[in-house]
Parts: C-alpha cells; sequence; structure tokens
C-alpha cells in the first residue's frame, strides 16, 4: 500500500494495483502517526463479492470495467486525503484519514456498502455488485504497516463469511483464532504424517432384505488433547489448506486395504460388499487422481467394481467438462460413482443428464423428514422416479428409526444407511458387530431390532 504524506494524495492509479513492495512511502502513515501522536485511520480491505461469477456473467471486460466503476465509486466517497489502491484481482486497500475510532470507520464503510447497491449496467445487463469490507483501526500498537493490513483481511474474511457479506471491525479474538488455525495446521499435517487419523465405517444395508451390501468410510482425528474429532471440525481446514490431498490419499488407501481384510477375511457375507469413498473437490479436480486411484487399486489388491467414489455437486461446479472426463475415466476403470447429499444445492434434471452418475444418496435432510414432512416426502418420491428413468440406484443417507425406514420401503428406496442400523464404526468394532450377527454389538451402533444380517 502506498501513502503519501500529508495532504497529497496519491495519484488515482486504481485499476492498476499496487504492489505490495518496500517503500519508505508505505511506512511514511505510520511513522507520522508514532511522531505526532497521530493514530486518526483506519485501513479498510474491501473486496468485491464473488467477482468470478461477475467475471462468468459478464464477460473479462465487464469484470474489468466494473472493477473500474468500483474505483471510481470509492474514490468518490473518500474524504481528503485519504487514499485507495487495488491490491490483486477484486481487491482494494483503502487507507481512511481522519477518522477517531471504529465507528466512524464503520460509518463510513456502512454508506460505502449501501452506494454499491446502486446497480452497475454493462451491455445492457444489470448487476448490483456486493462489498464485503474488513476494517483495522490504527493505534500505537502496531508496529507495522503490514499488521494492520494484515489485521483488515482478518477481519474481512470474517465479513465475507456472513449472506450477504457485511462489514466486521477486527477484533483480538481473531488473532487468536488465527493462531488456534495455524496451530490446527500445524497438528494436523502431523497427524496424516503419523497416523492420528483414523477410519470408521458405517454399513449401507440393502433395505428390501437388510443384508450389508457395504461401507461407507468417514474418517475421524484421534485427537491427544481434543479426543476424538468428526471430519466437520477438520475436512474444511484440510481443504482450505491443501492438506485435504495426503488425508485423502491415506483415506482411500484405507479403506481399500481395510475392504481387502473383510472380503478375504473368514466372513463369507462380507465378500461381495463394496466401499464407498468421499473425495472432496480439490482431490477430485487433481489431474492424476484416475492415475492414483489405479495404483491404489493395484496396491490393494482390491477390484474396481468394489469401490465407489462420493463427489458432491461442489466437485462439478468449477470446470463441468473435466469433471465428465474424470468421470467417464473412473467408469472405464470400473469404479462406481456416487453423487452424495443429492437434493441440497443446486442439483438439477441437467446433473444427471451430464454426469455419469450410477448411484444417488437421498441427503438425510430428506430423510428425516420423509414421514412427517410432505415436502420432503414429496422429494424422496421424485429422487426414487428419477433414478429409475435414468437407470440409477439410490442408497437414502440418515435413517434413524423404523418409520423413517418403513416409508422409505414403501416407497420402493433400494438402499440406505442411518444410526438405526448402526453408527459409523472403527474396524473392530464392525467385526464385533458382524459376530454378534445382528445390527449393533457395539456401544455407538443403535440395534436394528430382529434384522437379518447375516450373508449376501
Ligand atoms: P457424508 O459423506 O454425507 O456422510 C454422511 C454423514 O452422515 C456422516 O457424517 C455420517 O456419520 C452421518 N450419518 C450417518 N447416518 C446418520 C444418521 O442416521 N443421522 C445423522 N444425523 N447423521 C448420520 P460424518 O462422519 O460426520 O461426515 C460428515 C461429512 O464429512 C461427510 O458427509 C463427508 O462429506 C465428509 N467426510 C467424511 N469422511 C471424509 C473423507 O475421508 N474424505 C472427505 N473428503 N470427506 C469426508
Ligand atoms: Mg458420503
Ligand atoms: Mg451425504
Amino acid at each position: 500500500m502506498e501513502l503519501g504524506p500529508a495532504g497529497q494524495r496519491f495519484p488515482a492509479r486504481l485499476g492498476h494495483g499496487y504492489a505490495r513492495t518496500e517503500s519508505p512511502a508505505r511506512t511514511w502513515r505510520m511513522e507520522h502517526g508514532r511522531l505526532r501522536g497521530d493514530w486518526n485511520f483506519a485501513v479498510l480491505s474491501v473486496v468485491l463479492d464473488r467477482f468470478d461469477r461477475v467475471n462468468e456473467m459478464l464477460g473479462l471486460s465487464g469484470g474489468d470495467r466494473l472493477l473500474m466503476e468500483t474505483a471510481q465509486r470509492l474514490q468518490a466517497m473518500l474524504p481528503e486525503p485519504s487514499v485507495a489502491a487495488r491490491l490483486n484481482g477484486a481487491e482494494f486497500l483503502v487507507c481512511l484519514e481522519t477518522t477517531r475510532n471504529e465507528a466512524e470507520a464503520t460509518k463510513f464503510a456502512m454508506e460505502a456498502t449501501e452506494a454499491f447497491r446502486e446497480p452497475f449496467i454493462w451491455r445492457g445487463q444489470r448487476l448490483t455488485p456486493q462489498l464485503a469490507i474488513g476494517i483495522a483501526t490504527a493505534d500505537a500498537a502496531y508496529g507495522h504497516p503490514e499488521d494492520l493490513m494484515s489485521d483488515a483481511e482478518s477481519a474481512l474474511a470474517h465479513a465475507r463469511k456472513s449472506e450477504p457479506p457485511g462489514v466486521v471491525c477486527y477484533s483480538q479474538g481473531m488473532r487468536e483464532e488465527a493462531h488456534e488455525k495455524m496451530q490446527m495446521e500445524a497438528d494436523l499435517e502431523r497427524a496424516i504424517r503419523t497416523g492420528e487419523l483414523v477410519m470408521y465405517y458405517q454399513p449401507e444395508v440393502d433395505l428390501r432384505n437388510n443384508r450389508i451390501i457395504g461401507f461407507e468410510a468417514l474418517v475421524r482425528w484421534k485427537h491427544a488433547q481434543k479426543g476424538l474429532l468428526p471430519p466437520s471440525a477438520f475436512i474444511p481446514l484440510a481443504e482450505e489448506t491443501g492438506l485435504i490431498l495426503p488425508l485423502g490419499d491415506w483415506g482411500l488407501n484405507e479403506a481399500c486395504r481395510q475392504l481387502v481384510t473383510w472380503r478375504n477375511g473368514s466372513r463369507a457375507e462380507l465378500r461381495g460388499t463394496r466401499m464407498s469413498v468421499n473425495l472432496s473437490a480439490r482431490q477430485f479436480e487433481q489431474p492424476n487422481l484416475v492415475e492414483r486411484v489405479r495404483q491404489v487399486l493395484a496396491e490393494t489388491g482390491l477390484g474396481p467394481g468394489a469401490l465407489r467414489l462420493e463427489v458432491t455437486e461442489s466437485s462439478l461446479i468449477a470446470d463441468a467438462g473435466a469433471a465428465v472426463k474424470t468421470m467417464r475415466s473412473l467408469g472405464d476403470l470400473g469404479v462406481g460413482l456416487h453423487m452424495d447429499d443429492f437434493g441440497v444445492g443446486y442439483s438439477s434434471l441437467h446433473y444427471l443428464q451430464r454426469f455419469p452418475f450410477d448411484t444417488l444418496k437421498i441427503d438425510k435432510s430428506f430423510v428425516q423428514g420423509v414421514v412427517n414432512d410432505r415436502e420432503s416426502h414429496q422429494i424422496v418420491r421424485s429422487i426414487l422416479d428419477l433414478a429409475r428413468s435414468f437407470g440409477m440406484d439410490v442408497v437414502a443417507e440418515g435413517i434413524e428409526d423404523a418409520d423413517q425406514l418403513r416409508e422409505l420401503q414403501s416407497l420402493g428406496c433400494p438402499c440406505g444407511q442411518g444410526y438405526y442400523f448402526a453408527r459409523p464404526m472403527d474396524p473392530r468394532a464392525i467385526d464385533a458387530m458382524m459376530q454378534t450377527g445382528s445390527m449393533g454389538g457395539s456401544e455407538l451402533a443403535i440395534a436394528a431390532q430382529g434384522k437379518d444380517l447375516k450373508s449376501k
């Protein structure tokens, strides 16, 4: 960020971008603060939310025009001698002068977001841009301009999380949160290397005869201090940091290896079973995914037909053409493909037609409403009809009680999984459950009384 001497406005090179290079001018405002005790300024990190969508809708020249207009709108609002600069992409940095406190900076930011509600018109198309703004107000405790900018960016990350995006001021808790996140990242990296991650398995059941047809592998983290952590506590971080790639690679290998152990073991009923493994969008986009799957199958000795890969809609959005290609190659290999959490998000008929899935997994939110909620019931029925007409299989997720099971059976749903049959369990608990010959048999599992689980 370039900050000029008092009263001097830096040239309005908005839209061209200032590099974050060291320059004497950059630290000038901080020195000025220190020498004169004048900390009446704030740094605002401003971003045009979902700018990639704007580029998709309006094309690159429309996107460029919007950036220029954003710069002009921002500049027109700035009180002298404040300055603004475009940092990169759709991100701008503002040094707001003559603000005495957080409330004043927030007032400016709110006015800016309000001003952006004015629609932007490009070749006859109207679009209402949305700003997210993070604010850090200066004080004597800041040693470097980078710290102030970094705090404004932490606040921006929070501002972007809300829907619609808003204005957020930096607070001490955010630094602690960022620190905790860094610590967690280091811990997770170690956990992957040292075997603190474990795979749990949840049986998938044929609802027509209550027999186990396979398992879904669901990762857990045996954290030394925090105990057993569910995926929601670390998968988002793994995705953000890229650790999902080594994690996913380990998970795929582990799940295939476990199924081979079960299939080759003494229990005949597990011989024909299959394994479903979740893939995150980042794994799915890996150019060497198909090769890696081929390798894991070869290394573990699992036949491709016994492996199912589960992907959600988010894997298909970024590059649909590439996703179709990957899916075809996996299909050619003989591996099955499940569309996970079907029905939530934007999943449409178009998806079913375009992407070669074998199986739809009905999201548990619909399964849990199948008995008492008319809309959920209707959605489950429609998904089953759709699957039939597209020649796909269906697995209902999250079956929790006998009423839900009965309803799904009466609708003709072929397969399901859920706490009613068994919770996800470690391999030893699965072995113990198989010994008893009925679902249950571990303290975690809810027994499905009187079910015939033997054989397939
Ligand atoms: P998912 O693939 O949709 O998995 C189903 C989730 O529903 C699992 O949560 C499972 O424990 C839970 N579930 C199963 N039956 C019931 C039920 O009857 N009631 C309720 N309320 N929940 C039930 P979990 O294990 O916490 O996993 C959450 C998500 O984390 C998974 O959703 C999947 O998206 C992701 N995940 C889990 N393991 C992996 C992994 O190895 N790799 C990747 N990339 N993602 C994973
Ligand atoms: Mg899944
Ligand atoms: Mg799911």
